[in-house]
């Protein structure tokens, strides 16, 4: 109960009565925090501009039992760049709903909130492809929901992989030519990028552009993460086939 200042990342927004507004903040200590913002939506409103999805700032907000109000902001970036670059926008977009679907009440996850922030600045103002920032984004969210896929050894034998194997999403990992699985293959190169990938820097990430291995590397874990976190359902545009 009372007044929490937090730094806050906006997830989500949706109307709410004639002028306000609910945002789904990922906070670092709170993890989720559903909050209604009174009056943002009215003109000369100082929350207009906080609640929109990207805009982290910090929030004093008010408790009062299990709900919250946003009371101010102090917005320290909105990543223009990205909400006005169509192609990394839908990027950004896809992050904002993975983390929407993960991120709980009273969960504190402080790493996943700072890795977020690092992403998000390589999305807006990186010159590397953003579907190689998504695929770095992906790999660190897995890692911190401990869900990195296990690359060097078999799900199902246990033996040392070292070569061309399976990659079962099921299993959480690669499974050996050895061992019978209906899994997808892939390739040494790309299961070593998936092995190293979730402890590589973001701005390492760009090295991988001349390996041709990276987009299939990239394909592998976004039907990984789709498999789990059942992201078909909430980002159908990273899933067509002319993608
Ligand atoms: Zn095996």
């Amino acid at each position: 109960m009372g007044q929490i200042n937090t730094p806050g990342l906006v997830l989500r927004r949706a109307d709410y009565s004639d002028y306000d507004r609910m945002v789904t903040l990922f906070t670092p200590e709170l993890g989720r925090v559903d909050a209604i913002a009174r009056g943002c939506r009215r003109p000369k409103s100082p929350l207009m501009n906080a609640v929109e999805p990207f805009t982290y700032g910090e929030f004093q907000l008010y408790q009062r039992r299990e709900r919250f109000s946003v009371e101010q902001c102090q917005i320290s970036e909105s990543y223009y760049e990205l909400r006005t670059d169509y192609d990394r926008l839908r990027h950004g977009v896809y992050w904002l709903r993975l983390l929407d679907a993960s991120v709980m009440p009273d969960t504190p996850q402080p790493e996943l909130f700072v890795m977020t922030l690092r992403a998000l600045a390589h999305l807006n103002w990186g010159e590397q492809p953003p579907e190689l920032t998504t695929f770095a984004f992906e790999l660190h969210f897995l890692a911190l929901n401990g869900l990195a896929p296990r690359m060097d050894v078999c799900a199902k034998c246990g033996r040392p992989i070292d070569g061309d194997c399976r990659f079962d999403a099921h299993l959480g990992g690669a499974v050996c030519l050895d061992c019978p699985s209906p899994a997808p293959r892939i390739s040494n190169g790309a299961r070593r990028i998936l092995m190293k990938a979730p402890r590589t820097a973001f701005d390492k990430f760009t090295l991988l552009e001349d390996r041709p291995e990276w987009p299939e590397a990239a394909a592998q874990c976004r039907a990984y993460v789709n498999a789990k976190m059942y992201m078909e359902k909430v980002a159908p545009e990273l899933y067509r086939e002319d993608d």
